[in-house]
């Protein structure tokens, strides 16, 4: 009987796995054009035509609009910048909710906060990790303004639920697709369902620029504030003139500009957006047929395409006997790292990230002095399956990137039969 690696067996694998490297050729003579040309940003923070960026910014936000079938698309140097800019577009601001997931990345939800507006945190369906829409109807008050929804994982939320409850109460939709770019539902990208759309072109995301975002909305208005949030709004507006006082509001400007070098990067990727996602689909489909068969696991339902930014797969703990930690704890023991990003161990999680109303920010309830987080309930217990999720069922990994080999892949699903037929070692 094999002994596991954990208990001092061999190891199925030692070799690291390759690298998600999706930079080639392509990337770096985009780089060299631009800094041959030695115009590395042309941008201006006034009321100008470099207001709006040089060619390689304005180009890839052409290509952007046109890929996602969208009006507008607005680079930011980041995904929580766009998602900062989307809350400061909208209006919103001290005395205003605005409901968000508990589960996801923590920019989600600080959009909120940095704009005084109070976040208030709803739970998630258990089959799809995204927002579950019942829950954000509890928490609606007569202050909400906004739901900013997110496509945890690369899965789809639940979009027609979401659209008839905003009708319904009059609010405004914040779609963080940062796990999501290029997934369609229903014949339409994610990203492009609610009243503003936000993507990352960070370094661990499908598609990167090293840093980077983008933010997309069909409505001209919220364009124009979007891009005066990104390239400070204040001064461009004193060059240009206003007419009314209304369109002020929140226009205290940054700079959440991207680079030339940058966007041509990211053009480049996009054109590799759609094969790295089916290959992502591609990797997870065998991964899965291999491993449903293990009966404490289960595979994620599919509520319609999927970007598999990780792949989310649950553990019944009263099914296996032994609780998720030990069971995450011998697989990882069984596999390798991956190369290039060499600080990280095996990239296999016990749950994702911690639910955010737990974080020292909203357990203190201190973040700015015009916040007024004082009647908000953050405490154990407000997103009872974000919390069953993240404490006892899910398992998160990454071993399903384009760059795995049907080789590598048989290594992860024989490393996961391995631990779950010799659970008796883990008793
Ligand atoms: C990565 C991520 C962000 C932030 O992206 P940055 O570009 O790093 O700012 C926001 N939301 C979600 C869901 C993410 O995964």
């Amino acid at each position: 009987m094999a002994v596991l690696a954990i208990n001092g067996g061999k190891k199925v694998r030692d070799k690291p796995f390759p690298a998600y490297n999706t930079i080639d050729k392509a990337e770096e003579e985009a780089v060299l054009r631009v800094l041959r040309s030695g115009k590395l940003s042309t941008y201006l923070g006034t009321w100008h035509d470099d207001f709006y960026g040089g060619v390689e910014v304005q180009s890839f936000e052409r290509e952007w609009e046109s890929f996602f079938g969208v009006k507008h698309a607005i680079s930011v140097n980041s995904a929580t910048s766009g998602l900062y800019a989307s809350v400061g577009a909208l209006g919103l601001g001290v005395g205003d909710e605005v409901i968000v997931s508990s589960y996801t990345m923590s920019a989600s939800a600080t959009a909120a906060l940095v704009y005084g507006a109070t976040p208030v945190f709803a739970d998630i369906d258990e089959d799809s990790f995204t927002l579950d829409v019942k829950s954000i109807e509890s928490k609606i008050t007569p202050k909400t303004k906004a739901i900013i929804v997110v496509d945890i994982f690369g899965g789809v939320y639940d979009v027609e639920s979401l659209d008839t409850l905003a009708k319904k109460y009059n609010l405004k939709i914040i779609e963080d697709c940062a796990q999501a770019p290029g997934v369609k539902y229903k014949n339409r990208y994610l990203g492009t369902f609610g009243d503003i759309g936000v993507f990352s072109l960070n370094y661990h995301k499908h598609i990167h620029s090293g840093e980077g975002g983008v933010v997309v909305t069909d409505d001209d208005s919220l364009a124009h504030k979007l891009r005066l949030i990104r390239n400070h709004a204040e001064a461009v507006i004193n060059a240009k003139g206003y007419e009314s006082v209304d369109e002020l509001k929140n226009m205290v400007g940054f700079n959440y500009r991207m680079t030339e070098i940058e966007c041509a990067i990211a053009k480049e990727q996009l054109k590799k957006l759609p094969q790295l996602i089916k290959e992502r689909i591609k990797n997870v489909d065998y991964l899965e047929a291999h491993l449903k068969e293990i009966p404490f696991l289960s595979m994620p339902k599919r509520m319609g395409e999927h970007a598999f930014y990780v792949h989310p797969i649950r553990f019944d703990e009263s099914k296996a006997g032994v609780s998720r930690e030990s069971f995450v704890k011998a697989l990882k023991a069984e596999l390798p790292r991956t190369l290039l990003r060499d600080e990280s161990d095996v990239l296999i999680s016990y749950g994702y990230v911690k639910p955010l109303y737990l974080q020292p920010l909203y357990q203190e309830k201190i973040a700015f002095s015009f916040n007024d987080l004082s009647d908000q309930d953050y405490s154990l217990g407000i997103c009872p399956v974000t919390e069953k999720m993240h404490f006892k069922e899910l398992i998160t990994h990454e071993l399903m990137r384009p760059g795995m080999s049907q080789d590598n892949l048989d290594d992860v699903i024989e490393a996961f039969i391995k631990v779950s037929k010799n659970l008796d070692e883990l008793r």
